[in-house]
C-alpha cells in the first residue's frame, strides 16, 4: 500500500505516520514510498490499539484528576489546618478537628489502630487520621519541617503536568515487607530463580538492589533490599517507592513487631497489597491462626468478606509462587490508573542505592517512574550532579536507553547521590530534590550528636565505613540512638569504603572504635591499626555488628552497689565496750548474720516505737566460741562490731549486705519517632 493512502485511512499526514511506524514496532526506510499490504493491514491494527489504550488513558486520567479535585473541594470546604504535637489524645484529637470522637475513633480502626479515647497517639498516626479526615496537618514543634512532600505525591503532580495521550503504562514496583526471617529474601530468589529456569536467560548476574521479571507478558520489578532489621528505614523507602507490596507472615510463626511495622507502612502510604502465608510446607504451619490474627487488626481475609488476598506459599518448595506472580499481575491491573508514565516526558527517578566504584566512579541503582535517560542528559540526584553515561541492569547488560520500571545501575554522576534522592533532568526548575517522608531519615556522614542532658553519659564511640549508602545508612540508623544504661552509642565519622589512614588517626586521637561493614582492608592499614592499639572490627553480617556494639555497651555499664537485707538479730546481752569496738551477743531472728556485713541498730522508744540509732560494721562472727562466715536465724552467736554507734541490750539488727548488682543493662532506643 503507498503511505499517503495508509496515512489517508488512519487520518494523520504521511509525516506523522512516519513518525509513529517505529514506536508502533515498524521499521520501513524514510524515504519509503510502499509498504507491504500485509504490514499496512498489521499497523493498522496497532494504530487502532493504540488509539484505545489512549482513550482509555484519558477516561483514567480525567477520573484521576476529578476525583482529585473532588477531594480537594472538599478539604477547602473545611479549609482546616490544624497543628498536631508529637503525641496526642484521641479525644483532644477530635476535638481540634471539632469532630465526634466516635468518627476519630472509627478513623481509627478502619486504620487498623485499636485505642481508647484516653490513649496517646503518635503524630504520625494522628496525621494520617487527620487528613483521612480531610484536614491538613503541620506538626506543632518547633524546628520540625512539616507537610513533607512523599514520594508518590510528587509522581502524581509530574504526570499530572504530562500530556495524558502520552502516558502509557509501566511496570509495578513491588516490595516484600515483613518481619525478619518470615522469608522474605526467600520470596525474593524463588521469584527471581522461577526466571531463569521459566526464561533461561542465564540468570541474574547482578545484585543491583532491584530486579524485573516478566510473567505472562507482564514485566514485574521487585525491590530487593536487604531484608534485616537494621535496614528498616529502606524498608520504609520501599514502602514509599513501591507501587504494590507483599506482605510475608511467616504461618508457623505469628504477626510480629515488624510485621506490624510493615503494615503501618502499607496504611500510610496506601500501598495495595497482597499477603503471603509463607514456609506452609513446615508441619506446625497454621496459616488459619495467621488469618485470626490479621481479623483482629481489621485486615479481614478475603475468604471471611474481608479485602485482603491471602496466598499460602511456601519459598522453600517453591509453591504458590506463581499464584503470587499473578496475583501481583492482577493487582497491578486493578491498580493501573496509577501505573502510568510518560518516556517522552520530563525525567523523574528514585536512587535505590549507591556506591562508589572504584574503577568507573559512583554508581547509583534507580528506577525511573516517567521520562527516560539516554546518552548526555544532564542529570541531578540529590547534591550529586553529572551526564548520563550508560546503565547497566541485571543482567550486567549494557542499556542505552533506560525507560520507566527498568531497575538499573547508572553510571555518569560526578559524586554518590543518597538513597531516596530524586533523579531528575539537571535542567528541571523543581528545587527540592530530596525525598522526605514516612520514615526516611536524611542520612548524615557526621551521625548524630549525643543529648545535651546526658552530660553524665559513656559514649561508645564508632567510626563507621561501608560498602554502599544503603548499608551505611541502614548501620548509622540502628546504632545511633542505642542506649544502655549510661552508655551511649556515639558516631564520630562514617564514609564509604575502606577505612583509610585518617580514620585510623581519628579512632586513635577520640577513642573510637573503628567498624568496617563489606569493605577490604589493605594490607597496609591493618599493619597501621595493629600498630596504633585501637579497636578496630570488620564485618559482613550486619546484626553481628550491632550484636557486637549491643554486647561492648553492655559491657561498660558500671554494676551499682546495693544494700539488700539479709537478716535480723536480737541483742541479748552487750559483753563489751571500748572506743568504736563492740562485743555482743544475740540471737539470729531472721534470715542470717554474717560477718563483713552491716548491722543497723534500732531501738524502741518510750512508744514503742522503732528508732534507727546508726549503723555499725560487723567485724567477726562467732558461734560456740569459734569464728564463722554466717550463723543462721534460731541460733546465737556473739558479734564484733565497730562504730559510733552504741548498742543496748534489747536492740534489733538489721543486718545488710551491700551486692553488687548491674543497672537495667538492656539496650534501648534514646527516641523512638
Ligand atoms: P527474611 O529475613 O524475611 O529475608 O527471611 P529469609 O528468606 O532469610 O528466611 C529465613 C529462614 O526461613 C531461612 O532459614 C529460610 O531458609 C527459611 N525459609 C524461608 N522460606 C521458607 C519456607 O517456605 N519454608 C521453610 N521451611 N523455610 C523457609
Amino acid at each position: 500500500m503507498n503511505i499517503t493512502e495508509l496515512a489517508r485511512q488512519l487520518k494523520i499526514t504521511p509525516q506523522e505516520l512516519k513518525a509513529e511506524l517505529p514506536q508502533l514496532g515498524f521499521h520501513i526506510g524514510a524515504k519509503a514510498i510502499q509498504i507491504p499490504e500485509e504490514q499496512a493491514q498489521q499497523v493498522i491494527e496497532k494504530w487502532k490499539q493504540k488509539q484505545n489504550k489512549a482513550k482509555e488513558i484519558k477516561k483514567i486520567k480525567e477520573k484521576i484528576n476529578k476525583a482529585k479535585e473532588e477531594s480537594s473541594e472538599e478539604k477547602e470546604e473545611k479549609n482546616s489546618l490544624i497543628k498536631i504535637p508529637a503525641s496526642i489524645g484521641v479525644y483532644d484529637l477530635a476535638a481540634k478537628m471539632d469532630l465526634p470522637v466516635m468518627k476519630v475513633m472509627n478513623e481509627l480502626i478502619k486504620n487498623g489502630v485499636l485505642s481508647s479515647i484516653n490513649e496517646n497517639l503518635d503524630y504520625e498516626i494522628a496525621a494520617i487520621i487527620a487528613e483521612n479526615l480531610g484536614f491538613q496537618v503541620q506538626k506543632g514543634e518547633k524546628g520540625e519541617k512539616v507537610n513533607a512532600l512523599s514520594f508518590k505525591k510528587k509522581v502524581e503532580e509530574t504526570l499530572s503536568n504530562e500530556n495524558a495521550e502520552e502516558l502509557i503504562s509501566r511496570p509495578p514496583v513491588v516490595v516484600i515487607m515483613g518481619h525478619v526471617d518470615h522469608g522474605k529474601s526467600s520470596i525474593l530468589d524463588a521469584i527471581r530463580e522461577s526466571q531463569i529456569v521459566a526464561q533461561e536467560k542465564g540468570g541474574i548476574t547482578q545484585h543491583i538492589g532491584s530486579y524485573q521479571i516478566e510473567y505472562k507478558n507482564s514485566l514485574i520489578t521487585f525491590i530487593d533490599t536487604p531484608g534485616h532489621e537494621a535496614f528498616e528505614s529502606m524498608r520504609a523507602h520501599g514502602g514509599s517507592f513501591a507501587d504494590l507490596a507483599v506482605l510475608v507472615i511467616s504461618a508457623d510463626d505469628k504477626i510480629q513487631p515488624q510485621t506490624l511495622e510493615s503494615i503501618k507502612v502499607i496504611q500510610q502510604e496506601e500501598l495495595p497489597f497482597i499477603v503471603a502465608l509463607n514456609k506452609i510446607d513446615k508441619t506446625d504451619a497454621d496459616p488459619e491462626r495467621i488469618k485470626k490474627e490479621l481479623a483482629e487488626i481489621n485486615l479481614l481475609p478475603e475468604e471471611w468478606g474481608g479485602e485482603v488476598t491471602c496466598l499460602p506459599i511456601s519459598a522453600k518448595e517453591k509453591t504458590g509462587i506463581d499464584d503470587l506472580l499473578e496475583t501481583i499481575i492482577l493487582l497491578a491491573d486493578l491498580n493501573k490508573d496509577t501505573l502510568l508514565s510518560n518516556s517522552q516526558g520530563s525525567l523523574l527517578g528514585i536512587v535505590l542505592e549507591s556506591h562508589l566504584d572504584l574503577g568507573l566512579g559512583p554508581v547509583a541503582t534507580i528506577i525511573l517512574y516517567n521520562g527516560s535517560l539516554k546518552k548526555g542528559d544532564n542529570i541531578i540526584a540529590g547534591q550529586s550532579q553529572g551526564r548520563f553515561k550508560f546503565a547497566k541492569d541485571q543482567y550486567g547488560k549494557t542499556v542505552e536507553r533506560v525507560e520507566p520500571g527498568l531497575p538499573v545501575q547508572i553510571f555518569g554522576l560526578k559524586a554518590v547521590p543518597q538513597v531516596g534522592d530524586l533523579l531528575q533532568d539537571a535542567e528541571s526548575k523543581i528545587t527540592t530534590n530530596k525525598y522526605e517522608g514516612g520514615s526516611l531519615k536524611k542520612f548524615s556522614t557526621r551521625g548524630d550528636a549525643p543529648s545535651s542532658d546526658s552530660a553524665q553519659a559513656k559514649y561508645v564511640k564508632l567510626i563507621i565505613r561501608a560498602d554502599v549508602l544503603g548499608s551505611l545508612e541502614a548501620i548509622n540508623n540502628s546504632l545511633r540512638d542505642l542506649v544502655c544504661s549510661d552508655v551511649e552509642v556515639k558516631i564520630i565519622k562514617s564514609g564509604l569504603g575502606s577505612p583509610t589512614e585518617a580514620d585510623i588517626e581519628t579512632a586513635k586521637t577520640t577513642g573510637s572504635w573503628l567498624i568496617s561493614f563489606n569493605v577490604s582492608v589493605s594490607h597496609s592499614v591493618q599493619e597501621l591499626i595493629k600498630n596504633s592499639g585501637i579497636k578496630a572490627s570488620s564485618y559482613n553480617v550486619i546484626y553481628k555488628l550491632i550484636e557486637d556494639v549491643e554486647d561492648f555497651m553492655k559491657s561498660l555499664v558500671k554494676p551499682e552497689l546495693k544494700e539488700e537485707k539479709i537478716g535480723q538479730l536480737e541483742v541479748l546481752e552487750v559483753f563489751h565496750q571500748a572506743g568504736a569496738e563492740t562485743i555482743l551477743g544475740g540471737r539470729v531472728t531472721e534470715g542470717k548474720v554474717s560477718s563483713k556485713s552491716i548491722a543497723r541498730v534500732w531501738r524502741l522508744n518510750a512508744n514503742q516505737k522503732k528508732e534507727i540509732q546508726g549503723e555499725l560494721k560487723i567485724t567477726q562472727v562467732q558461734s560456740n566460741k569459734s569464728d564463722v562466715s554466717m550463723v543462721p536465724a534460731g541460733k546465737e552467736c556473739g558479734l564484733k562490731v565497730t562504730g559510733k554507734t552504741k548498742v543496748e541490750k534489747g536492740d534489733l539488727l538489721e543486718i545488710c549486705q551491700e551486692v553488687k548488682c548491674l543497672p537495667k543493662n538492656e539496650i534501648q532506643r534514646k527516641s523512638k519517632k
